[in-house]
């Protein structure tokens, strides 16, 4: 007979509206309705990928298998504009992987390089975005001036 108004209440701060509401955890700036909705997202356009890179490799006889067709463009990589393409396409798949594995560590959202979380704005556009802003445009300017400044390993 008695109206639990107190236990009603204490299960409805359990459930969370969807907004403002972030998970404290260490780098965990993404909600877990954003971190389905982006899964969906990296899902499908691994899909996308996927099939890209099969269409294209039936271009360069070489056969697709799932399994270690990573391994084949790699060592191809170099030959043509369609082995670029192909390499750039298997790089993002191999970014996806990584957030998706992250994902599901808990530890998504959060730039590789230096730690910090990766603004949401930015992982809606680019669900496998592997850098913050910060890194990314050093990474980018970087690339932009000097290439041998990044990759020569001359200069100290
Ligand atoms: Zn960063």
């Amino acid at each position: 007979m008695l109206a639990p108004q107190s236990s009603l209440s204490k299960s409805e701060r359990m459930t969370r509206s969807g907004h403002a509401e972030i998970s404290r955890s260490r780098g965990g700036i993404v909600t877990n309705a954003e971190t389905k909705h982006l899964e969906v997202a990296l899902q499908a356009k691994r899909q996308e990928i996927a099939s890209k890179i099969c269409g294209r490799v039936g271009d360069l006889g070489i056969g697709c298998g799932e399994g270690d067709i990573l391994d084949r463009i790699q060592s191809m990589a170099d030959r043509d504009e369609t082995a670029a393409m192909l390499s750039r396409l298997s790089s993002t798949l191999v970014d996806i992987d990584r957030s998706l594995r992250a994902m599901s560590e808990g530890s998504y959202g959060v730039c590789t390089r230096c730690g910090e979380p990766i603004a949401i704005k930015r992982l809606q556009v680019i669900p496998w975005a592997a850098y913050c802003v910060r890194c990314q445009e050093r990474f980018e300017s970087a690339n932009e001036c000097t290439r041998s400044k990044f990759y020569g390993g001359e200069a100290a």
